[in-house]
């Protein structure tokens, strides 16, 4: 493989030159979050005319019904006002936009959110500004930033983006995945020396990879810290497994696959999520966590297909077609059905979110 030049290219490459072979973990930090050069630093890569698409550029529902699950769950909290309305990585303030509009139906909720966003890409937070002007949001760059008080919480394709340690099963031993450089190309390489950790499979076949999410697990737990101490809920969404599946580091460029080391800084990297690993974390925190369920069950009992029907009602053909293929597209198993997943976390006190009463 040849690497097209990027801007990060050399600086990776003199950062193994200099400190020796690379995690995949502070690969993919480099790659998403460098603060001149990182992916999302430097561009919208949502949408056609961007690298991928995601659930709330697919269709207003999504949002929607994301809306009515805060609302009720406001409820359920005893409807505190005021209380915090935040979004992890909100993109173009797409989903937000759609959940307020759709909660208005619950009197008293928009008046009493206090909206923050944690974002950290200043080209979108751009986008969140002008779509959410009316709601005047504040911003965020980590969520220990987030102002105490009663919080609700969502995240739509946020933690997919976080850094994740690879290990590779070799002779009966575990060893870290590396990146080496030779000083054009980057390639995989393991560590020389076994590793020893306790949450690492004590058995698993020669070649197995298995993924740590260090940075996920520490951000949930912080979260879930503070809903247990505060009050609140969040509701993750994301594309994901609960353990055991290998390797699952991909690059997405112009909504096509491509080598997750050729162009650092040009090509969304991410992992699929390891809701078991974020439950854990949740639960060492002591919150509630429900699910995962898949997306396609959760969006039908928050309500889809009633809201699919009032919003195609009386439209042309065309938008009719257009708001059946959008509901196929986010419910269908071969779409984004199954492999994407929704999971809850709560403070201990409160009862089964909306879409969760069966788990
Ligand atoms: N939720 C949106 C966007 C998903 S893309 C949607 O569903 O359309 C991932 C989002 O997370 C982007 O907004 C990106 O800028 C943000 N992001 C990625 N890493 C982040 C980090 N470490 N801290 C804060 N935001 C981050």
């Amino acid at each position: 493989m040849s690497a097209a030049p990027t801007p990060l290219i050399g600086l990776i490459t003199d950062e193994i030159a200099a400190r020796g072979p690379m995690t995949v973990a502070r690969f993919m930090e480099l790659a998403l979050g460098h603060p001149e050069y990182g992916y999302y630093r430097t561009r919208d890569p949502l949408g056609r005319g961007g690298d991928f698409i995601t659930a709330p550029e697919v269709s207003q529902m999504f949002g929607e019904l994301i809306g009515l699950w805060a609302a009720v769950v406001w409820e359920q909290m005893g409807r505190p006002a005021p209380f915090i309305l935040a979004e992890l990585g909100p993109g173009r303030g797409t989903l937000m936009n759609d959940a307020l509009r759709a909660a208005r139906a619950m009197d008293g909720f928009v008046e009493a959110a206090r909206l923050h966003l944690v974002e950290t890409s200043p080209v979108l937070r751009a986008h969140q500004g002008e779509t959410l002007t009316a709601h005047a949001p504040a911003w965020a760059d980590r969520i220990e930033d987030l102002p105490p008080g009663p919080a609700i919480i969502i995240a739509n394709e946020f933690f997919d983006a976080l850094p994740v340690r690879q290990f590779v099963r070799q002779s009966g031993d575990w060893f870290e995945r590396l990146v080496v450089s030779d000083g054009d190309d980057f390639d995989f390489t393991t560590g020389r020396e076994a590793i020893a950790d306790a949450d690492l499979p004590a058995d698993a076949p020669e070649g197995a990879v298995v993924e740590k999410t260090e940075t996920a697990a520490a951000l949930m737990g912080t979260l879930a810290a503070r809903l247990v101490r505060e009050g609140g809920a969040a509701l993750i969404i994301d594309y994901g497994h609960t353990g055991g599946v290998g390797d699952t580091l991909q690059a997405l460029r112009a909504h096509q696959h491509v080598d997750p080391l050729t162009t650092p800084g040009e090509a969304d990297l991410t992992t699929h999520v390891d809701f078991a690993q974020l439950a854990r974390a949740a639960h060492a925190a002591q919150a509630r966590t429900f699910g995962p369920v898949g997306q396609g069950n959760f969006l039908l009992m928050l309500g889809l297909a009633h809201r699919a029907e009032r919003l195609a009602a009386g439209k042309d053909r065309e938008t009719r077609e257009k708001i059946e293929a959008a509901t196929r597209r986010l419910i269908a198993r071969s779409e984004m059905g199954t492999l994407f997943k929704a999971l809850a976390v709560t403070a201990p006190a409160l009862a089964a979110p909306p879409g969760f009463e069966n788990t």
